[in-house]
């Protein structure tokens, strides 16, 4: 018998949109894999959220953005609750630049202020004295200009997406750990081929399988996506006193491309270890060309160098820290045309919610709940039009 929707992918925007699926009454079954136990060894795909720590970040002169995030809040603690799960807190954010450094997005201080005045974003602007008072563990440059954001958060998104999938079961959705090699559409539903083999059936199916979207090759024309490999680098946090520190980017200069750190809170990894995650821009240099460049990326070492500047960031940012070992954790950011997620029907059986942005995972439950609408063929509901998410081809 044909399953009334299929799920493809099990990341934050799969399982959210199970989720909403589920919780609606519908039959729903959500097809993707487990993380692979040897990242190195492994032929089949990845995904964008085998990670402890994502931050959740309102201050921001993207009013989009702001609304998925602060609508995904109250979804995030739904699922919390109903499931006995934890894994968003509350926990600062802190941007500093130099004082007189502006540019369109992240350093877009008075867009900033505009959107958070109107969306209810606490933000507090700090000069030197104000962040040598508030952060003294932390030594930034004289003539420094910071944004501290209170109420920001720290999203852990394998447990997310763990606790997405609870949720869906606990409404009858099932999950089954595989990857989808082929969408056959057939007169009256459409087959959705799985690795080992087997095949099932489904009425309608939805795609939202991340970087892999067009690698994939299960919708007949290629999205208009955009995948930048990044190198997150991990920084060994030693002995029991760890750096009580916000979510911190900074940035050593105003020339273009002026270095840029970027830094969470030490978090607890499965190898029982404290780490601070940290990264540099090197994003923005590894565009991954091909389709066939994307496994390659997530199994190897990112940029050689990237280790050691973020640690020698680190230590000039921290002077009392003293970093352990590093080691890099690929990733990969998938960027649309729009800028915004793309959530369409693309035909009579099959949509998409694919592209994060860079902010896929603390956006992720409103993102599921508009894909799991859309693929209902409900009325479009909220805030944002159906419009700002339409799929763009390449
Ligand atoms: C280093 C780094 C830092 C980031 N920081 C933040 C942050 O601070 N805040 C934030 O909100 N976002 C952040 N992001 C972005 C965020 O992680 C992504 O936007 C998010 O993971 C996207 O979710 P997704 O569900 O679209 O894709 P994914 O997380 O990639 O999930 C897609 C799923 O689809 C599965 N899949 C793929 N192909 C198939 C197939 N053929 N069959 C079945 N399943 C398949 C994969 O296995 C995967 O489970 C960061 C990303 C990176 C790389």
């Amino acid at each position: 018998m044909g399953h009334r929707f299929i799920v493809v992918g099990r990341g934050p925007m799969g399982a959210a949109a199970a989720r909403h699926l589920a919780a609606a009454g519908e039959e729903v079954v959500v097809v993707g894999p487990e993380e692979p136990e040897n990242w190195s060894q492994h032929d089949g795909v990845f995904a964008s959220h085998y990670d402890e720590g994502r931050q959740f970040e309102l201050a921001s002169s993207e009013k989009i953005l702001v609304r998925l995030a602060k609508d995904s809040v109250r979804g995030f603690q739904e699922v919390e609750k109903a499931t006995g799960i934890p894994f968003f807190r509350r926990h600062p954010n802190l941007r500093v630049g130099p004082a007189g450094f502006s540019d369109d997005h992240y350093y877009n201080w008075e867009g900033i202020d505009a959107v958070g005045r109107e969306l209810s974003v606490e933000t507090v602007h700090l000069g030197d004295q104000g962040l040598s008072e508030t952060f003294p563990q932390f030594c930034f440059e004289s003539g420094s200009r910071g944004l501290v954001e209170p109420n920001g958060g720290v999203i852990n998104p394998r447990r997310l997406v763990k606790a997405q999938l609870c949720a869906a079961q606990a409404n009858g959705g099932t999950v089954i750990s595989d990857e989808v090699v082929a969408l056959n559409r057939r007169r009256g539903d459409i087959e959705v081929v799985l690795k080992n083999g087997k095949a099932i059936s489904a009425n309608q199916v939805l795609i939202a399988t991340g970087a892999f979207t067009n690698a994939a090759k299960l919708i007949k024309r290629r999205l208009a996506m955009y995948l930048y490999g990044v190198t997150a680098v991990l920084v060994e946090v030693r002995g029991e006193s760890r750096p009580n520190i916000p979510t911190v980017t900074c940035r050593f200069g105003s020339e273009p491309r002026s270095p840029v750190c970027f830094a969470m809170p030490p978090l607890q990894y499965p190898d029982g270890r404290w780490y601070i995650k940290a990264a540099t821009a090197s994003s923005v240099d590894c565009p991954i060309a091909q389709d066939s460049d994307i496994a390659p990326w997530f199994r190897g070492q990112g940029v050689a160098e990237d280790p050691k500047l973020v640690v020698g960031m680190l230590r000039k940012l921290l002077p009392r820290f003293e970093p352990g070992n590093a080691h890099a954790l690929p990733c990969m950011v998938s960027y649309t045309s729009t800028g915004n997620p793309y959530i369409e029907r693309i035909d009579d059986r099959v949509g998409v919610a694919v592209g994060g942005n860079a902010w896929g995972v603390m956006t992720s439950d409103e993102i599921g709940r508009m894909a799991a609408q859309m693929i209902r063929d409900m009325p479009w509901s909220g805030p944002l039009s159906a419009e700002l998410f339409k799929a763009r081809f390449a």
